[in-house]
């Protein structure tokens, strides 16, 4: 009998493990890999500060550190954005192989217990809470539990029994395609975007240096928009751009571009991290998102134990928390990706080129939107309509 069992040791679960140990609580970690961190889907960009609000930075998992992005629109107009004058590194590009680990050591350190190679297939409920049905080590094994945390992935299999959320649309998912490359001739200083309806439909290319001339490049596309798979686009945006380098790993993987789920609760169970669709809808970034729901569902787990109260009422606690963190920056990021989904590529461009000799001196989303805003008035009234 567990307190907590937590399906999945990605950024969320290991982070809702460590948080739910440290208060004392018996905690279960499950994995279905067999190795924490690999193969590691994605590409691996943070800001420094909202990876240093939740961990002590060790530059053992950091490949690189950057000062700033450089975004190009359809016919290649250049966008810099760049902080070197506010400090010094902003954004890292994690070795998240390492990162990963890194995490689930530290929730074993609390005193969670992790099994690898150990998959949830699904849960019952008791008269005490919740039985997992667990399969470890080709071994099928049930365990007891008061709370469980989904924090599974985009997929997830516990948020879908649950009821807490449906399957994806097509419109509400990026689908996508990176290559880890080596022998790239880049500023490494730099992250690269990539932007355009016919160089991908629906999303953006990116190129992420980690470091000795190796860069993930990558790409994701909206399945809604896209003729073909990610896959097809990331090679085309390769020639197109004229990538020199050799492909030394391909992955393929999915984020949730859905924006804000009403709640991510329901009687014993919290969902948190992709499983939540806590990533944003603009970016694709989860990980800050997955940290820090991660830990709110720790918090309230503790909170829970101590109250003896499992129920979706009391567990609303933590939708509070999750939401005031970055719940209207998920509402604000799905109208804003709606709103630039609807621009083709000449306005793309036009709208680069307006702002291409500013510096803009903040890596976000909101400084390009303030900046935007400021060229091209009329967009205001463009925004407004949408917002509304
Ligand atoms: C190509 C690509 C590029 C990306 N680039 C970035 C980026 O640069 N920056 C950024 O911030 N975000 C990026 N993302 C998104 C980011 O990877 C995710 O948002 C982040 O990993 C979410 O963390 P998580 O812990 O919620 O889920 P995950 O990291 O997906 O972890 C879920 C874990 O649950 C395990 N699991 C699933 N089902 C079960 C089960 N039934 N039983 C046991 N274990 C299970 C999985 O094996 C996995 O380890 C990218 C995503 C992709 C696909």
């Amino acid at each position: 009998m567990f307190d907590v069992v937590v399906v999945g040791a990605g950024p969320a679960g290991s982070m809702a493990a460590k948080t739910a140990a440290e208060r004392g609580l018996n905690v279960l970690l499950v994995e279905k890999r067999q190795e924490i961190g690999t193969p590691v889907r994605c590409a691996e960009g943070i800001s420094k500060d909202s990876l240093s609000r939740f961990v002590e930075i060790d530059k053992k998992w950091i490949a690189a550190e950057v000062v700033g992005a450089k975004i190009y629109a359809p016919d290649m107009t250049e966008v810099v954005m760049a902080e070197e004058m506010a400090g010094n590194e902003v954004g890292f590009v994690l070795e998240r192989k390492i990162f990963d680990r890194h995490l689930a050591r530290i929730a074993a350190k609390a005193g969670a217990e992790v099994y690898v190679k150990t998959t949830a297939l699904g849960f019952e409920r008791t008269d005490n809470g919740l039985r997992v049905k667990l399969r470890r080590l080709g071994e099928n094994w049930e365990v007891e539990t008061k709370l469980l945390i989904g924090a599974d992935g985009v997929e997830s299999r516990i948020g879908r029994e649950a009821g807490i959320i449906k399957t994806l649309r097509p419109s509400e998912i990026e689908s996508c395609a990176q290559y880890l490359m080596s022998g790239i001739d880049i500023d490494e200083n730099y992250t690269y975007f990539y932007l355009g309806n016919e160089l991908a439909p629906g999303g953006y290319a990116w190129i992420f240096p980690k470091g000795e001339k190796s860069a993930n490049v990558g790409i994701g596309v909206l399945p809604s928009m896209a003729k073909m798979p990610a896959k097809y686009y990331l090679d085309r945006f390769i020639e197109k751009v004229g990538i020199k380098g050799k492909i030394v790993e391909f992955v393929a993987g999915a984020v949730p571009v859905y924006g804000e789920i009403s709640t991510a609760v329901a009687d014993n169970i919290m969902l948190c991290g992709d499983a939540a669709y806590h990533s944003d809808p603009i970016t694709g970034g989860g990980i800050a998102n997955a940290l820090s729901a991660g830990y709110h569902a720790g918090l309230v787990a503790a909170e829970a134990i101590m109250a003896k109260d499992y129920s979706a009422s009391f567990l609303k606690r933590y939708d509070g928390l999750w939401k005031s963190d970055f719940g209207e920056r998920l509402r604000r990021n799905k109208k804003l990706q709606e709103f630039f989904l609807k621009l083709d590529d000449s306005t793309l461009n036009s709208l680069a080129r307006s702002i291409a000799v500013k510096k803009i001196e903040e890596m976000s989303v909101q400084a390009i939107v303030a900046e935007l805003l400021k060229t091209n008035p009329n967009l205001i009234e463009l925004l407004r309509e949408f917002f509304t």
